[in-house]
């Protein structure tokens, strides 16, 4: 049986990146490992779409998330959490952990915040300093209008500080145009490495804030030190700098296809999972579906725990279950990085025959198919191009 890794973080990892890792470790403080990060930074800002300092962190993607509130809001002061999920919560979790104010505007799970409310956060609460988001909301499925965010955070003091962790390079995000402050992504995802890295970019007014922080309590995750570091190429500590020489070849594919086709690719993926899992009867959880992950809620009778436990045992397949209150009611499958869409089409195969299995009444292949046409559909409106 060939096991297929299909959750949301972590992803598969491309073969020349694997036998990259396989490589006999070698010192760090080199100037080809200089060259190595500064290659992959400067790569970064084109995936980030960003002019801004991209920086490293060995870590994983919360640690990301730890160095921008501890970096950016002083202690004591107010911060716009917005919240569909887990990962919104976290935002929540780490300010009150570092002594910050949450206002936390919330949503039930499976929808999106919407641009509207956040505007009334900002007015209610003119003295907060930051809002911070998710870009795909992971615990789902759920996509935020980011760039809708930046228009109405950009012209108030406040920073946007966005996870876009299970989102950058899954899905458009367009750091410098939509005025994201602190972009945070891990390596997990669709970086297609394993965890251990962090990345973040920080824009000229989050670099103000950050120096205007003088009781900032940090001292792994100071963003100043990694900064005065990155002058030289380096870090103030030892990075995973295995992941980083590796992340080389994540990049080139990245920038052989082109950002923009990339994140076509990943909406194409997106649709044709919605398109085949919608044919079987399954409903999507999300109202505002995120391009890098599909979650659907189960059918009557059906628990998504058993459904997965046989997905695994039979077929290889492991996709992601709901975590908390939505453990047994949801499945969630990713196609973000190196999952291609036969990877897609396999996951829904194993649904269908689970499915069946427990007594759920599908017909072999009606998943499969849908998900078949919308791939077929785009093929010929490209007009069989390239
Ligand atoms: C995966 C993920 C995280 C990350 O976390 P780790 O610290 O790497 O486990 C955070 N936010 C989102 C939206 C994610 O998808």
């Amino acid at each position: 049986m060939k096991p297929r890794l299909l959750t949301p973080g972590p992803t598969p990892v491309p073969e020349e990146t694997l036998l990259d890792l396989a490589k006999p470790v070698v010192f760090h403080r080199t100037p080809e490992f200089r060259q190595a990060l500064a290659e992959v930074l400067a790569d970064l800002q084109y995936v980030f779409q960003t002019k801004n300092l991209v920086l490293p962190l060995t870590s994983s993607g919360t640690g990301g998330l730890e160095a921008a509130v501890a970096n950016c809001i002083p202690p004591g002061k107010k911060a716009i959490c917005l919240i569909a999920g887990r990962f919104g919560e976290r935002w929540r979790g780490l300010c009150k952990a570092f002594g910050i104010e949450p206002i936390a505007v919330t949503v039930p799970y499976g929808e999106a915040v919407a641009p509207e409310q956040l505007a009334k956060a900002l007015a209610d609460h003119p003295d907060a300093v930051a809002v911070c988001c998710t870009l795909s909301e992971t615990s789902t499925g759920v996509a935020h209008d980011v760039a809708a965010f930046g228009r109405l955070v950009a012209p108030t003091p406040a920073l946007l500080l966005v996870d876009s962790i299970s989102g950058l390079g899954a899905m458009e995000c367009r750091t410098d145009d939509w005025h994201i402050d602190v972009n945070i992504t891990g390596s997990q995802k669709a970086l297609m490495l394993p965890p251990g890295l962090a990345f973040l970019s920080v824009s000229a007014k989050a670099w103000a804030a950050i120096e205007a922080n003088t009781q900032a309590r940090v001292f792994y995750f100071d963003l100043k030190k990694a900064r005065a570091a990155l002058q030289t190429s380096d870090t103030p500590y030892t990075p995973a700098h295995t992941l980083i020489m590796a992340l080389r070849h994540s990049l080139k594919r990245i920038r052989a296809e082109g950002i923009e086709n990339v994140w076509a690719r990943q909406a194409l993926h997106a649709r044709a999972a919605r398109a085949g899992f919608q044919a079987m009867g399954l409903k999507l959880f999300a109202a505002r579906p995120a391009d890098g992950l599909t979650v659907v809620r189960m059918p009557e009778g059906i628990d998504s725990t058993t459904l997965l436990g046989k997905l695994e045992k039979r077929y290889g397949l492991k996709l992601a279950n709901g975590q908390d209150q939505l453990k047994g009611k949801i499945i969630r499958l990713a196609h973000m990085g190196y999952i291609d869409q036969f990877d897609i089409l396999a996951a829904l195969a194993g649904v269908e025959l689970v499915l069946r299995e427990m007594g759920h009444p599908v017909d072999p292949g009606v998943g499969v198919a849908a998900a078949q046409r919308v791939f077929a559909e785009a093929v010929s409106a490209a007009g069989g191009r390239s």
